[in-house]
């Protein structure tokens, strides 16, 4: 199904019912399968019936052209989800611009081409909310891409992402591919990076104050100010959306996929605690980066479609403090 929604014709963006992309007994590869939305969509896709293709970091590297074209060809799958990519927070952007720019153009340039060429039914890219412009209008829609310039700390990676959304708009304009883009906003949950030079904040703060509680220290280190306001998304919520749009959109724009609300990093720390059960005094730490003052995410698109995020910030923290104590031998 190719509805061709343009702002001029809104009512194409929704699909009947009837003419949702089957994903049952379809074969669907999760490019990145090992990450934490990647893993959390082959969970969500054996669900729906889906026979799930993955491959290994040690079988292919995604940013080698042929090694992409050899194995598409042999594997054939029928839809593709691009999980893929070179992933951290704010410091590790700031410190490896090269890995953040070229890894995610390789990979993302290297999937959607052999796709397109291996005659790929359906690809979902995925994205990023760093794709817009630094001081966009709150709550962004998908139109503010592109209209001001970007956040300097994630650069790299919103250069390679927009990159990603143009090129399943261009596969579809030249070659009538079925490619589309969801822009997830931050996600958390279990299978996240909980490294704290690499992580993003959600699992560097639960690390931090399970640490704290657990050595009876009375303060918890938070950087930045405190005062950016940030977005996040359970990992399941999100693989959900992500299969949802799948099977129900077709479409030129992207589509952003988040919760519609977000909360200072000073009270996604007071949240951490209590979750955790760590009762000292948050220090802030102004030597390191605010990055973006906000990044709240319009998701009137996909709430119009007919998805919504089900789980709350504090049940959804819960879960990933529980996964990060029954794995904290091998993540932390
Ligand atoms: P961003 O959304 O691209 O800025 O990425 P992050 O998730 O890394 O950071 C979000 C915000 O949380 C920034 O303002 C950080 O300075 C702040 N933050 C507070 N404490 C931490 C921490 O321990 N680790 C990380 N990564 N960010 C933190």
């Amino acid at each position: 199904m190719i509805s061709n929604w343009s702002p001029k014709n809104p009512s194409a963006m929704t699909a009947a019912p009837e003419a949702a992309y089957r994903l049952k007994d379809r074969l669907v590869w999760v490019a990145g399968h090992r990450g934490m939305v990647g893993s959390a969509l082959v969970g969500r896709l054996a669900a729906e019936g889906a026979e799930v293709l993955t491959v290994g970091r040690d079988s292919i590297d995604l940013r080698r052209q042929t090694e992409v074209e050899e194995w598409m060809a042999q594997a054939r799958p029928e839809a593709v989800f691009v999980a893929a990519a070179t992933v951290g927070g704010i410091l590790a952007n700031v410190s490896r611009p090269a890995d953040f720019l070229y890894d995610n153009l390789a990979i993302e340039a290297n999937i959607i081409n052999s796709a397109w060429q291996t005659g790929v039914q359906k690809l979902l890219f995925l994205g990023s909310s760093c794709i817009y412009p630094r001081l966009a209008s709150q709550p962004m829609a998908e139109d503010a891409l592109l209209t001001g310039p970007l956040e300097p700390t994630n650069e790299w990676y919103a250069i390679a992402k927009i990159a990603g959304i143009k090129l399943c708009q261009a596969y579809r304009r030249q070659h009538g591919a079925d490619f589309i883009s969801a822009m997830p906003t931050n996600l958390y949950g279990p299978g996240d990076n909980f490294d704290l030079q690499s992580s993003h904040v959600v699992p560097a703060l639960i690390r931090k104050a399970d640490e704290a509680k657990r050595g009876g220290a009375k303060t918890m280190n938070v950087w930045g100010s405190g005062k950016p306001r940030r977005e996040f998304l359970y990992v399941d919520d999100a693989a959900d959306a992500l299969v949802f749009l799948m099977q129900h959109y077709s479409g030129e724009d992207h589509v952003n996929v988040g919760t519609g609300e977000d909360v200072t990093i000073a009270e996604l720390a007071q949240t951490v605690m209590a979750v955790v059960g760590f009762e000292g005094e948050l220090v802030f730490d102004t030597s390191k980066p605010d990055g973006a003052p906000r990044k709240l995410m319009d998701v009137g698109r996909l709430n119009a479609l007919g998805w919504q995020a089900g789980t709350s910030l504090q049940g959804g923290l819960a879960r990933a403090y529980d996964w990060y104590r029954a794995n904290i031998a091998e993540v932390a």
